[in-house]
């Protein structure tokens, strides 16, 4: 299986649908711990942390990363950042945990739909790889 740098390098941005679409749809199972109208949170397929989930907006809306993000986006980005902060509580951090945004090839972004990594359940480190 490919590296997720190697991963990342081969995926281009694009706004052609994700494999997440497919878990909104319920196309494809997942491990949901959380939805509403808006956000969905499920468990990362390749854990990176004892918990690793990805919270998403359902609707793309041209959110293919953070860097496309527009000033009409700033409600349903404060709603995803709060929906971590309730998955994490929710998970039982309570000693702590990261969020992460990767953006585009440098930032090892694979997937184009913007989600949001909830990482915790081990100490982390500093810098990221
Ligand atoms: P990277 O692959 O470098 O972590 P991203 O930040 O774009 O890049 O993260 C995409 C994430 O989506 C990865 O952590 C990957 O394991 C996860 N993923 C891919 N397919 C699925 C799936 N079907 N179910 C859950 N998680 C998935």
């Amino acid at each position: 299986m490919a590296s997720e740098k190697e991963a990342a390098l081969a995926a281009a941005p694009s706004d052609s649908p994700t494999i997440f679409d497919k878990i909104i749809n319920k196309q494809i199972p997942a491990n949901i711990v959380y939805e509403d109208e808006q956000v969905l949170a499920f468990r990362d397929i390749a854990p990176q942390a004892p918990t690793h989930i990805l919270i998403i907006p359902k609707l793309r809306d041209g959110l293919i990363g953070i860097s496309t993000a527009e000033e009409r986006h700033c409600e349903i980005l404060g709603r995803l950042l709060y929906t971590a902060k309730l998955v994490a509580k929710q998970e039982g951090l309570k000693d702590g945990f990261r969020i992460v945004i990767n953006d585009g090839p440098n930032g090892c972004q694979s997937v184009y739909h913007l989600h949001i990594h909830l990482l915790g359940g081990r100490q982390m480190n500093w810098p990221p790889g």
